[in-house]
């Protein structure tokens, strides 16, 4: 059966991408052993939807690497009660793995048709404790403010100031920052009014574009 076999590359995903490359927190790789990833990319993509690279959806935009999906989420420590914002849902399979982990999850697109498809297949898959908008992310959504977990799935330019803004005391901002070709992951760490960064390692992503991230036709 078709669904055995996902099932199948999903366990080998997980073992040779995600758990080699030393993810180790049991509630990331439940979640990831979870999330249906073929169901997030391009019905002709979906015997590649468990390799491991980035894949292309729709807009010219991309659903991430598996394992750059899982880094990023072990880096958010996200507890059960968790109130999480994502920047960039472009297929709503990050998103997924958020509303495993976290109590609420909100989370921006900027392409209308984007957030659209993200939203019916994160509905029709049961998950209720997720609400997107179609906006500029770097503006953050501050009527939900503040975030225990903020996670930019987008490279940025720099910090954009709303989020660290909307980021709880004691929480955690994870973003890609650097020019397009090479990002570097960063967690940014809240105590009061001081924020502690630290780099993590080199990362790809397509640009975080609109007021505090890339200009259009500026990114490169
Ligand atoms: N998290 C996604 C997933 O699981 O499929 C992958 C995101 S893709 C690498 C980056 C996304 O960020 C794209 O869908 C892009 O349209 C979106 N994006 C870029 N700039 C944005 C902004 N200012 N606000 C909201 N979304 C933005």
């Amino acid at each position: 059966m078709k669904e055995d076999y996902y099932s199948g590359l999903r366990r080998d995903m997980l073992r040779h991408q995600i758990a080699a490359r030393g993810i180790k927190n049991p509630r990331v790789l439940e979640a990831m052993s979870r999330v249906p990833r073929h169901l997030f990319v391009p019905e002709r993509l979906a015997d590649r939807a468990y390799d491991d690279s980035p894949l292309p959806i729709s807009d010219g935009q991309t659903i991430s690497q598996p394992y750059m999906v899982a880094w990023m989420t072990e880096l958010l420590e996200i507890a059960e009660a968790a109130k999480v914002l994502e920047v960039g849902t472009g297929s709503g399979y990050q998103a997924a793995i958020l509303c495993e982990l976290a109590g609420e999850v909100f989370s921006i697109e900027k392409y209308p048709d984007l957030a659209r498809a993200a939203e019916e297949r994160l509905s029709i898959l049961g998950y209720d404790n997720l609400r997107i908008r179609v906006g500029d992310g770097t503006l953050g959504w501050p009527e939900e403010a503040p975030f225990t977990g903020i996670i930019v799935t987008a490279g940025a330019p720099s910090v954009p100031q709303p989020l660290l803004e909307q980021l709880a005391d004691g929480g955690r901002l994870v973003i890609p920052v650097g020019p397009a070709g090479m990002q570097m992951l960063n967690v940014i760490r809240r105590h009061g009014n001081d924020y502690r960064a630290s780099d993590e390692g080199n990362c790809v992503f397509v640009p975080l574009v609109g007021k505090f991230g890339w200009k259009r036709g500026r990114v490169f």
